[in-house]
């Protein structure tokens, strides 16, 4: 079954306006077979729970101008046909927080919607399977799961590595989060070129600072839904693409550069934007076990 998504709107002032980007979300709904089966590239969005903000004016945006005020939070797994899989960013709430009761927990201003190891176990996962893990950013709302992929290989850059590994880790977290990546095999992420991840070309990992030193976004080619770029914390609203706006505490020079070589390279390969905390786009994205392809 094809099926085709228009996300064409944003809230402005209360009122749902026509964005000048317009997201074309085409994908083959199809429920997932086992791991492998395939010939193509796959991109599964996992829903790795929400962040509950009252005010978004540390984004620079009055009450009611953007709505809901919640943020969603997406992990996502990509699974090369012959070549490994990669899990790109790893949830706010740590799966150990899970309790027998299946009742969702929070961490400051996130909760749990599904364990993420829940997740991948319905399309055929463990986290030991996964061949590389890499986080968009060093927040603690992106990496509170890297601790479960820590007999992967870790696709990190040096800051993001010294950051989490420090006894001065990001606000919200603490050593402990990360103490059993202390050996995780790596691979270094430099900061001034693309990595490409499984060295055909089909997944790259760009580097694109300002919201912090080491952001990156994730460009996957895929073969019927075509380009999609994953937005890590590039943007948070869909409605940053008409304000540029970034946020108060982070450099927004870089930022705004970041915007400008993301949106070129859109409109060059004519690609998609997911915006990981844009809680309207997320959820009109099909969840794990569908896929995109
Ligand atoms: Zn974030």
């Amino acid at each position: 079954m094809t099926k085709s998504i228009f996300v064409k709107s944003v809230c402005l002032a209360g009122t749902v306006v026509a964005t000048a980007s317009w997201f074309l979300l085409s994908a083959t709904a199809s429920i997932a077979q086992s791991a492998g089966n395939s010939k193509d590239l796959r991109l599964y969005v996992m829903d790795c729970g929400v962040l509950l903000y009252r005010s978004l004016a540390k984004f620079g945006y009055k009450p009611g101008e953007v709505k809901p005020t919640d943020l969603s939070n997406g992990c996502y797994l990509i699974v090369h046909p012959t070549k490994g899989t990669l899990l790109w960013d790893a949830g706010a709430i740590p799966d150990n927080l899970w309790g027998n009761a299946d009742i969702p927990p929070k961490k400051y201003y996130a909760e749990g919607i599904v364990p993420l190891n829940k997740q991948l176990a319905q399309i055929g996962y463990k986290p030991d399977d996964i061949t590389y893990v890499t986080a968009s950013h060093a927040h603690w709302d992106h990496v509170a799961n890297l601790y479960q992929f820590a007999h992967d290989t870790w696709l990190v850059s040096n800051y993001t590595r010294d950051k989490l590994l420090s006894q001065d880790p990001p606000d919200k977290t603490d050593p402990s989060m990360f103490a059993a990546l202390k050996d995780t095999k790596t691979i270094n992420l430099p900061d001034d070129k693309d990595y490409d991840v499984f060295g055909d070309g089909t997944v790259t990992i760009i580097p694109t600072p300002g919201h912090t030193p080491d952001s990156r976004v994730l460009l996957i080619k895929l073969r019927k839904s075509g380009p999609v770029v994953l937005s890590g914390d590039l943007y948070h609203f869909a409605r940053d693409l008409i304000t540029n706006n970034v946020q108060n505490d982070q450099n927004g020079p870089q930022s705004l550069g970041s915007h400008a070589k993301v949106q070129a390279l859109l409109k060059e390969i004519h690609g998609k934007l997911w915006i990981n905390h844009d809680y309207n786009q997320f959820n009109s994205l099909k969840k794990a076990p569908l896929y995109y392809d």
